[in-house]
């Protein structure tokens, strides 16, 4: 057995980076940036106001009660180019331009309307810049608004539109196939035939993938037959920039992944000290990195998590590839036996009103049982041992969502 350590630095050591490409700003959510943005604009791009009411000349309103002339109404988008001379004021709608001469903004709840609107009085004393958004207050000309390897995300694709960019440099997207091996698998919702299961990993696999980021495509189910077997492997690394199949790379005698990856790819057939998911498997066939999962589904997502999922995300160019770690107080005994390997329990995380995380079993821990895997927020990490006694502290893998 390898040190899960070694197992995830000899992949992330062979799995290519992804090119670089030039994407709209609406295709880049998720994406990282590869280069420093810089803006050529300033923003705001001119004095404007932050509220509805009346732009005024400070100086005219340092006590309340001020009565003064309206000179003009100033929408968003309008230019505002008319002056606000002494004892006059300009109403004025929020984001429109300062119109040259006034110096402050009186909220329009501050004010009453006398004449028709054609004159205000000013119940406020304003100072000078009240409720002004200044010039380049948010961005100067020059500025880098989001530096390379930025994880694009909402607020930064709203801050590049907001300086003019249409497009960005990003690493492209991983595209990763999933495909599902073994002859008693099948789909849908037919009663099972005694010896069936149902193809779960497939799905669970395509939804995790999705939700790190990566673009998932469903390379379908396919028999325990050799042939069979290399053609969707094949075609699922013209397709793809990584291939995750699950299944068939044990010690079995229908396992046809393992000999058909063992004769068309340069594989590594691992044991990893951990548990669940020791057998794994990982090879390039034609540069592709083809990650072969065990098929036991509890197995073949967590070697997605420690093991495909950081390496895909570094191929995507992100720095933080791990998911979060917290350290929790294990609220009853998580107990294990000395093996050799790392357990990875399934559990349940709470916060106690100290704001603490605390942890309990999700339930069954056996690779075939799916129903504590759905239940957990995360893995308890079990160094080899006899495990946690209740009350003590314990590091926690956060999982998705
Ligand atoms: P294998 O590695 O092919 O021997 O599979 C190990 C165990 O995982 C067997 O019990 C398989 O039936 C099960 N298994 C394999 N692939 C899947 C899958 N796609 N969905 C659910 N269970 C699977
Ligand atoms: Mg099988």
């Amino acid at each position: 057995m390898i040190p899960l350590a070694d197992a995830l630095e000899h992949v992330l050591a062979r799995v290519p980076a992804q090119p670089t490409v030039e994407v709209p700003l609406a295709e880049a959510h998720g994406c990282v940036a590869t280069d420093d943005v810089v803006s050529s604009e300033t923003i705001p791009a001119w004095d404007n106001t932050a509220l509805d009411g009346y732009a005024v000349r400070a100086a005219d309103v340092c006590v309340p009660g001020a009565v003064l002339d309206v000179v003009t109404t100033i929408a968003a988008g309008s230019a505002g180019e008319d002056p606000v001379g002494a004892g006059q004021a300009a109403r004025i709608m929020t984001g429109a331009p300062m119109p040259p001469g006034a110096d402050a903004v009186v909220m329009v709840e501050r004010t009453s309307m006398l004449d028709d609107g054609r004159r205000v009085l000013v119940d406020a004393a304003v100072a000078e810049g009240t409720g002004v958004r200044r010039v380049g207050d948010d961005v100067r000309a020059g500025d880098v608004v989001v530096a390379a390897g930025t994880v694009l995300r909402a607020g930064h694709l709203g801050l590049l539109a907001s300086v003019g960019a249409v497009s960005v440099r990003v690493r492209r997207p991983v595209r990763v196939g999933v495909l599902s091996t073994g002859d008693e698998l099948v789909e849908g919702g037919a009663p099972l035939r005694r010896g069936q299961i149902r193809d779960s990993n497939r799905l669970a696999l395509l939804a995790l993938g999705r939700s790190s980021g990566f673009e998932m495509i469903d390379l379908g189910l396919v028999p325990d037959d050799e042939e069979a077997i290399e053609a969707a492997i094949r075609a699922g690394c013209a397709d793809a920039d990584a291939l995750l199949t699950s299944g068939g790379v044990s010690m079995g005698d229908f396992d046809h992944v393992k000999v058909v990856l063992g004769r068309i790819a340069e594989m590594r057939w691992m044991q990893i000290a951990i548990k669940p998911a020791k057998p794994f498997a990982f090879g390039l066939l034609d540069g592709v990195p083809v990650f072969g999962l065990p098929g036991n589904p509890v197995s073949s997502l967590v070697s997605f998590e420690l093991l495909a999922r950081p390496a895909l995300r570094r191929a995507a160019g992100h720095v933080d590839i791990h998911r979060r770690r917290v350290r929790a107080v294990a609220e009853e005994d998580l107990r294990r036996r000395p093996d050799g390997k790392t357990h990875f329990v399934r559990v349940t995380l709470s916060q106690d009103d100290r704001l603490d995380f605390r942890v309990r079993s999700a339930g069954g821990q056996g690779s075939h049982q799916m129903t504590a895997l759905a239940a957990a927020d995360g893995l308890a990490v079990l160094p080899d041992g006899d495990g946690v006694a209740a009350g003590a502290d314990v590091e926690v893998i956060l999982l998705d969502g």
